[in-house]
């Protein structure tokens, strides 16, 4: 299974970088705006570079790995830490320097730990303009850093507000952006990062390069990568940069601002039981319940559990939902759709309880019960009860021998 998955991806990379019709297109586009007598967009950014060199007293393009971090009053979202370490090994790879950029003063106090999390420096913007969050002027604010510092690449989360800056910033640069991607890396010849997330509803992995047009940029969702290790008291650069904002640009003004309802977190959780189209109704979501309690972990689901309207879209795990890393993930009544998969493969353990021996999910699975849902699960939480009980630990905390679990529930 993994080996097909990777002879796909391999043959859609391919297909992607030759030459595919993007690429050809952007070239025409250059070839049409030259014969135009228009400058290009390499010529814009050369333009860019040369004006810069003259007036930042020859500072050179610095070429570096960029991560925009994402911030809501001085707390970051675990995703920029996550991409962080990302960065730090496409950075390593390309021999430049992995940079975190902060905008805010409210973000002040995060620099310490982007050098934690990875970062080699740290660009701080502050003005008035850039708290709270508004599009207009984070975008403007960044897109004037980037002509100015010239990373070769910029990455964002794939959160609301990620998506919201991203092509935002990637039409004010003129350049190319490639939104959600799985993985991340570096052409070993031609030096460019290859982006790579799934197309065509999900059958196919493309990679995609950003060649002709810089800085690449694409955005990652949140847990697909792992949360890097912080080292504590890390030290590195801490660049503090006046951005220009023209307030006349600015056509958002936040009144106010409503937190939406306290929802589950799914990004954080160690365990997530989810359920698919074979628990039947909402009702029976009740029984996964009953098990992510003992386990002290939270329930997820299928996108068809969620059209059906037995659960809420931001419990939906997967290609179109949230991409989740547990170490301990259930898949109940769930076939094992490769727009499921895409959300949750990188789970530690999968157990996977279907009674369809046949169902694809099993392939991904650690351990797999071909069962009854209905049969199985009250099975597990008794199970789960017991050995808690024998071993004196709480409700919602760890500790317990899932292989060993799944060992005697198999026998019952
Ligand atoms: C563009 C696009 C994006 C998508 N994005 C997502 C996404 O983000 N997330 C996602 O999940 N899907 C996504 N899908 C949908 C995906 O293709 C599948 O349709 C979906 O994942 C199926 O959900 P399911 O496994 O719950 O249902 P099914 O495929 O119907 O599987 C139900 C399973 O339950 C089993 N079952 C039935 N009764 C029992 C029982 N009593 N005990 C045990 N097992 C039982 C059956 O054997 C079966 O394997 C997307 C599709 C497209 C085209």
């Amino acid at each position: 299974m993994a080996e097909n998955k990777k002879s796909q991806r391999e043959k859609s990379a391919a297909g992607a970088s030759a030459g595919g019709g993007k690429n050809t297109g952007l070239a025409a586009r250059e070839k049409r705006a030259a014969a135009r007598g228009k400058s290009t967009n390499k010529e814009k950014w050369a333009a860019t570079a040369e004006e810069k060199q003259a007036t930042a007293g020859g500072k050179r393009a610095s070429g570096e790995v960029w991560v925009v971090v994402e911030q809501e009053k001085g707390r970051a979202e675990r995703v920029s830490w996550e991409l962080m370490g990302e960065a730090r090994e496409l950075a390593g790879e390309l021999g430049v320097r992995p940079a975190a950029v902060i905008l805010g003063a409210s973000g002040r106090g995060l620099a310490a730990q982007a050098l934690e999390y990875g970062a080699a420096a740290v660009y701080l913007a502050e003005h008035p303009a850039l708290d709270p969050y508004t599009n207009d002027p984070h975008c403007q604010a960044l897109t004037k850093l980037a002509q100015e510092y010239q990373p070769q690449v910029i990455l964002l989360g794939a959160t609301t507000r990620g998506r919201d800056l991203a092509s935002a910033m990637a039409t004010e640069l003129s350049t190319g952006l490639t939104a959600d991607c799985t993985e991340l890396g570096i052409d070993p010849e031609k030096r460019l990062l290859r982006q790579t997330r799934p197309a065509f509803g999900g059958n196919v992995m493309a990679t995609i390069i950003t060649p002709k047009h810089h800085p690449q940029m694409a955005t990652v969702r949140p847990g697909v990568f792992p949360l890097p290790e912080a080292q504590a008291g890390a030290s590195g650069e801490i660049v503090a940069v006046a951005p220009e904002i023209d307030s006349a640009g600015i056509k958002v003004k936040q009144l106010q601002f409503v937190p939406n309802p306290p929802e589950v977190s799914l990004g954080g959780a160690r365990v997530i039981v989810a359920g698919g189209r074979g628990l039947r109704s909402a009702a029976n979501f009740a029984l996964l319940e009953e098990l992510a309690a003992e386990l002290g972990g939270v329930v997820g689901a299928s996108r068809a559990a969620v059209d059906a309207g037995w659960i809420s879209h931001q419990r939906q795990i997967g290609q179109t939902g949230q991409t989740v890393r547990p170490v301990l993930y259930f898949a109940v009544g769930i076939s094992g759709a490769i727009q499921h998969l895409a959300g949750m493969q990188q789970s530690d353990i999968i157990v996977a309880i279907n009674n369809n021996s046949e169902a694809p999910i099993f392939e991904v699975a650690d351990f797999g019960i071909a069962g009854d849902l209905f049969q199985v699960v009250p099975l597990l939480v008794e199970e789960v009860r017991r050995r808690k009980e024998e071993a004196g630990v709480a409700a919602g905390e760890a500790g317990l021998d899932v292989a060993a679990i799944m060992d005697r529930v198999g026998r019952e």
